[in-house]
């Protein structure tokens, strides 16, 4: 339904100022245009012109949705620890799960996903193939008690979700939806006027077997993503650098045939210096000549990754070659169990090989001689450590365990990646049977035999994406909307005049124009200087001003908020302007 609305009968306090706090222009336009206000950290409401703007996103998902037959309903967001132990996620998930107790101390969580109880709800109701494939989805309010929330909106410990569900009979069936979702995402997004990009993820938290990203592209994105940009390779690679893949370039390597010989291996003493930044101090040698011995607990024993003190470790790479599904840091026990020393001093000369699972060893390592380390003991490294002599690893345990960095090359075509910055929007994952398993989420099949459901499960973070289209679509007066999640569509501007002839004029547009487009009608008794900033401010894509050119000339000015281009027209023609510049 069309909603046009009077500013005089509409709460939208905008603010000159930008809010403290702010960082990045899509928080700051958002508190400044009357769309959000904060309550406490991370915590905000939506007014009218902001809600507005979510339900236009919340549509268009909705509709997509549907189209690929997915089913709305509403899942409670106060979900019983019951369900979380059956999936063992109560304590995986950490302190972002915000817990709660009723009056009769049963514990709750505040849901900040709801795979537990979709799966909960489809093993009672689901017991036949007959009713399968079957895709579920809501709009809620998750909550996450994010360790740093910022940016507004953006990252909120209380924001609103579209979380859908597939259920299928086997892992092709859940090929098949995933490939849906996938479809329905990309009308999403540009349904929504965004660029974005499609990345290969890492599963994190949630779990299950692979997972892709959808990323708006933007300088002020918490998420760094990598791309092959070489228009000849077909395989248009692109991934979060959580997970990329790469090849190094070779001409970038330090030289094999570096002059420098071996030196004498020395133990060196370094009371209480741990890590790679204070030992590279200490000793006066730089990060790049270190080696960073890095010890993980897994289901099958420690994993042991060494990689180059300046570079950062990927776990999931790690996890990868380890063939194992979760690795957490290991604790002071197991480091104690498998280099004799306590954190701090870990290096790959001298680890007890037979108290950990396997070691890896970044192929940069090969390149480092006289490496720093540490002794394996207790307030003392080595100084001159080098391959072959001083410590050994099986040849095929030299792999790419370090994070993708600047001049890494297409895993395809060995062409430079190019790094960019990206709003996450939208996530999906195939999940296989995580969650059916352990919650026991069956079907029987027609030959009788009972199977495991395979499951997808896909986000879009709604209140995200309006931030998100802000901070792509905006300029140094305000915001810019896309057409299709603009709060309104024309903002009528009043100018008014002592006489009511503007005022009566405007009455007559308002009431033709509200029949076909969504109209801010501004008729606050202001002065043109505010009317216009509020108009920029707020940044609806068309303005129809009628002022002292309608008394002289019988002519309205529209000005187009995207392309400031302004047209004079008579009234008769405004509706045919306005087409035609959609249409340019
Ligand atoms: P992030 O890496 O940004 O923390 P996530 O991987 O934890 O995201 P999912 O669990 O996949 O996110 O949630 C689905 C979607 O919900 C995300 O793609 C994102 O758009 C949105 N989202 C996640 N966390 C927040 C948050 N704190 N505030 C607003 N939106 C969020
Ligand atoms: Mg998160």
């Amino acid at each position: 339904m069309k909603e046009s609305r009077k500013l005089t009968n509409f709460f939208i306090p905008t603010l000159k100022e930008d809010p403290k706090e702010a960082e990045i222009p899509s928080h700051k336009l958002m508190v400044r245009s009357g769309m959000i206000r904060k309550l406490a950290s991370g915590i905000y409401e939506f007014l009218p012109l902001g809600w507005k703007v979510v339900k236009k996103v919340e549509n268009i998902i909705r509709q997509e949705m549907n189209a690929i037959d997915g089913q709305e309903i509403v899942m409670s967001a106060l979900q019983p620890k019951s369900l979380w132990d059956e999936s063992d996620r109560w304590e995986k998930y950490g302190p972002e799960l915000i817990q709660l107790k009723d009056r009769k101390d049963r514990r709750f969580c505040l849901g900040p996903t709801h795979e537990e109880v979709i799966t909960h709800l489809v093993s009672t109701d689901v017991n036949s193939y007959k009713q399968l494939p079957l895709t579920l989805y809501q709009f809620q309010m998750k909550f996450r008690d994010e360790i740093r929330p910022r940016f507004g909106v953006m990252r909120a410990r209380e924001f609103y979700m579209k979380d859908s569900y597939s259920f299928d009979k086997d892992e092709d069936g859940c090929r098949k939806s995933y490939q849906k979702h996938v479809e329905a995402y990309r009308k999403i997004f540009s349904g929504c006027g965004l660029k974005y990009r499609e990345v290969e993820a890492a599963t994190g938290n949630i779990g299950g077997h692979y997972s892709h990203e959808f990323m708006v592209t933007a300088e002020t994105g918490e998420d760094e993503i990598v791309l092959c940009e070489n228009k000849d390779c077909k395989s248009k690679y692109s991934s979060n650098t959580e997970k990329a893949e790469y090849r190094r370039d070779p001409s970038r390597a330090p030289s094999k045939k570096s002059k420098e010989k071996p030196a004498e291996l020395k133990k060196t003493h370094t009371p209480g210096v741990r890590t790679v930044e204070e030992v590279s101090e200490f000793l006066n040698e730089p990060p790049e000549k270190f080696i960073k011995t890095l010890i993980y607990n897994s289901k099958k024993g420690p994993v042991v990754a060494l990689i180059r003190g300046d570079h950062e470790l990927n776990e999931n790479h790690l996890r990868d070659c380890a063939k194992v599904d979760d690795i957490e840091l290991a604790d002071k026990e197991t480091i104690k169990e498998v280099t004799g020393a306590p954190p701090g001093f870990a290096g790959p000369a001298g680890i007890k090989k037979d108290s950990i699972y396997k070691i890896f060893a970044d192929k940069a390592l090969k390149d480092i001689k006289n490496a720093v380390s540490g002794a394996n003991k207790k307030d003392y490294h080595l100084k001159n450590i080098n391959y072959g002599r001083d410590y050994k690893i099986d040849e095929s345990n030299f792999v790419n365990l370090r994070k993708v960095i600047k001049g890494d090359l297409c895993p395809y075509c060995s062409k430079p990646l190019t790094f960019k910055k990206g709003i996450e929007v939208g996530h999906t994952f195939l999940l296989g049977t995580k969650y059916s398993k352990s919650m026991g989420a069956h079907y029987t099949g027609p030959d009788g035999i009972q199977k495991e459901i395979i499951m997808g499960c896909y986000g879009i973070g709604v209140t995200r994406v309006v931030a998100a289209a802000i901070e792509q679509c905006h300029d140094k007066n305000g915001i810019i909307w896309p057409d299709s999640i603009a709060p309104f569509e024309i903002m009528l501007i009043e100018l008014s005049d002592e006489s009511n002839i503007i005022n009566e004029i405007c009455n007559d547009i308002y009431g033709r124009l509200s029949k076909t487009y969504e109209v801010l009608w501004d008729n606050r008794d202001e002065s043109p200087g505010v009317k216009f900033k509020d108009a920029q401010l707020i940044g609806i894509p068309v303005e129809v001003v009628v002022g002292r050119n309608f008394i002289k000339e019988g002519k309205l000015e529209i000005q187009f908020r995207k392309s400031s281009r302004k047209i004079f027209t008579e009234p008769e023609k405004l509706t045919e302007v306005i087409e035609n510049e959609k249409n340019i």
